[in-house]
């Protein structure tokens, strides 16, 4: 079960960025928890841990003790831009090469999410950051926008906006660790006495079976299964 790790960035007395009246912690937080949400929605057997899920200071060496400690197989740090610029980038670890496992998880989660959101593109970069460097495992750190630039903050104060950031996320991690969507349709399969009379999408159909061999059958089992 793929364990993934998100980080939203800052938090507590930690803003991070400022500007037009946004504070980076929160707009990191509404997208780490979305991302959160389809992943757990949306997928089978993936396991999600957030550095936070609720406005609270949490250091950075405390964030990536936690994604060690547990043991996850990707961490992804949800970042503001600000300083002058507009659109997406992303960071790996400065001493990663452009062909390693984390470059092609990073390079699935750029397209994704320059594709789902249409910010300019800005380019894959490397840095040194302690949540890049102090990871155990592959580590991606997006800057989602410039909170300083009028364009891009008028989106990231639009929640419908920030779901397309988290849906390009989800999409790039789960591209990236070959993630297996859920079905809608679930099947409950009959068994009666050891011998499986059928699977039905129905409920009506279920009963009907439970009708038919209750009081004959010794023993009747229903489970659900996927498609
Ligand atoms: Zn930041």
């Amino acid at each position: 079960m793929p364990k993934i790790f998100i980080d939203p960035g800052h938090g507590g007395r930690d803003t991070g960025a400022i500007g037009n009246g946004l504070l980076e912690k929160d707009i990191t937080l509404f997208i780490a928890l979305e991302i959160n949400r389809l992943l757990q929605n949306e997928y089978e057997g993936v396991l999600v841990q957030l550095s936070r899920t609720k406005d609270e200071t949490v250091p950075l060496e405390e964030r990536t003790d936690r994604a060690n400690q547990w043991g996850a197989d990707l961490y992804v740090a949800i970042h503001v831009n600000a300083g002058g610029g507009t659109g997406y980038e992303d960071y790996i670890y400065d001493r990663l090469d452009d062909d390693s496992a984390t470059a092609r998880i990073r390079d699935a989660i750029h397209e994704e999410v320059v594709k789902a959101t249409g910010f300019r593109d800005r380019g894959k970069k490397k840095a040194n950051f302690h949540v890049l460097r102090e990871t155990a495992m592959p580590a991606v750190l997006t800057e989602n926008g410039f909170i300083d630039r009028k364009e891009d903050a008028e989106k990231l104060n639009d929640t419908q906006f920030l779901r397309t950031v988290a849906r390009g996320h989800v999409n790039g991690i789960a591209r990236a660790l070959d993630l297996t969507k859920k079905s809608n349709l679930s099947l409950t399969r009959v068994t009666v006495d050891g011998t499986q009379v059928g699977a039905f999408a129905e409920k009506e159909n279920v009963l009907r079976q439970v009708e038919r061999y209750l009081g004959k059958a010794k023993y009747i089992v229903l489970e659900r299964i996927g498609m």
